[in-house]
């Protein structure tokens, strides 16, 4: 059942140039020769520890069985059980969850999480399944990854393509399982079911932190600063919310059938497209396209939708001073390059993003001890663990001269290195 085999390890490591997982090693890579660590460090930390690819079956509604591919990797266990989402998207694959299992594990160690790092998912496009197939889809891809799954083992969270309804599934696939109700084996649950008040729009409030941070250390007033955000789901549109409430000006937002600018509030778009199921042609709107979105002359901008939005055909055009990276690996290392020669600040994903795995860390914690915390304990406290994580990797970047990537990456690679040397090498 598991497969933590070589020859998956081999097939991880050969990736095509700029894919998820080849920009992901070569930043690992970086972070070694900056951190002058040893190439025995560099072979346990570019390995993933258990991969598990699972057949998933599905009986569609009209009786007609389908096979979908099913993934979770569990890249790092050694700061604590391995912690991620659980992505349903049509392209994914296993190099991109194994790439997206390691940028979880140097997220956790970054705002010193107590978690290994981990993601899963299943390809299929969720948009194609009624309710019924996708809580089918759910529950049997829980029950065939569900032997190394726990509260103790591995705690799944919602990613791309699913939400709080995939986490209820998964977490009551789980318990039955189990015999009892066992709500700490996922985060991002339901309030009623032992989620956490704050989690929904976390990794949004996060982003907007991070936002008005790196403004102020670029002596630029938030208080009406622009802002363009691409994606408008579970991130970019609490993002947009959160700096709107903060004074920021968001000017355009998108989603995959294109960009809008021009509208009043980020509510009253929302309302439209809840509605009409696309921002498209949105009263009172002008539309862009994607591209133009990321080319508009703003403060910031925020990718937060899929990988590779900024790449080395889209990054010369940007105008924006500083980046905050909402999504996971939106930048290609060419992408990257041209940014930082044009002297584009860029918040990387592992800091930008976090606070969704921070409040999950909240959840799991409540989850523990049965006690559950107010809406404003929840936003002091990831307001505290994320200021620390931007202040050290801003501090590290200045003092070292290095871009806020090479920082957090070093930061969050040089504790795993640590908790492994601690630990040793059983036997
Ligand atoms: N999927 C989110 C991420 O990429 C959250 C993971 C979690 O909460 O465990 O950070």
């Amino acid at each position: 059942m598991t497969k933590a085999s070589s020859q998956d390890a081999s097939r991880a490591k050969s990736p095509s140039l700029e894919s998820p997982l080849a920009t992901a090693l070569s930043q690992l890579r970086r972070a070694i020769d900056q951190l002058k660590l040893s190439e025995n460090d560099w072979n346990t930390l570019s390995t993933p520890r258990r991969i598990l690819e699972v057949a998933v079956p599905l009986r569609r509604d009209d009786g007609r069985v389908e096979m979908y591919k099913g993934y979770r990797v569990q890249y790092s266990t050694t700061r604590g059980p391995s912690k991620g989402g659980v992505r349903f998207h049509q392209d994914i694959d296993l190099d991109e969850t194994v790439a997206l299992a390691m940028l979880m594990t140097w997220k956790c160690a970054l705002t010193n999480l107590p978690y290994g790092g981990a993601k899963g998912g299943v390809a299929v496009n969720p948009k194609t399944l009624s309710l019924a197939e996708n809580e089918r889809l759910t529950r049997r891809y829980t029950s065939e990854i569900l032997p190394i799954i726990g509260p103790e083992r591995d705690i799944p969270a919602p990613d791309v393509g699913t939400d709080e309804r995939n986490m209820a599934w998964m977490m009551d696939t789980y318990s039955v399982n189990a015999g009892f109700s066992v709500p700490g084996v996922v985060t991002g649950k339901p309030i009623v079911l032992g989620g956490s008040l704050g989690r929904t729009s976390a990794t949004g409030d996060g982003v907007a932190i991070s936002v008005r941070e790196a403004l102020k250390l670029k002596g630029i007033d938030p208080k009406g600063a622009t802002v363009a955000i691409q994606g408008f789901g579970k991130v970019g549109y609490w993002a947009a919310l959160a700096l709107e409430e903060m004074g920021l000006k968001v000017v355009a937002v998108s989603d995959v059938s294109g960009g809008v600018t021009g509208f009043k509030s980020v509510t009253d778009l929302q309302k439209y497209a809840k509605e009409n199921g696309t921002l498209s042609n949105a009263p009172g709107t002008d539309g862009l396209t994607n591209t133009e979105l990321l080319h508009l002359g703003v403060d910031v901008l925020v990718p937060a939708a899929l990988s590779d939005a900024i790449t080395e055909a889209t990054a010369s055009g940007i105008k924006a001073k500083i980046v905050v990276e909402g999504a996971n690996a939106p930048t290609t290392p060419s992408g990257d390059a041209i940014m930082n020669d044009n002297g584009v600040i860029v918040v990387p994903d592992i800091l930008a993003n976090s606070g969704g795995v921070i409040v999950s860390y909240f959840e799991w914690v409540q989850d523990k001890q049965n006690y559950f915390w107010s809406a404003e304990e929840v936003k002091t406290n990831l307001s505290t663990i994320l200021m620390r994580a931007i202040t050290e990797v801003a501090d590290k970047a200045k003092d070292e001269k290095l871009t806020w990537r090479e920082a957090a990456n070093m930061i969050g690679v040089a504790r795993v290195a640590q908790a492994h040397r601690l630990r040793g090498l059983y036997p």
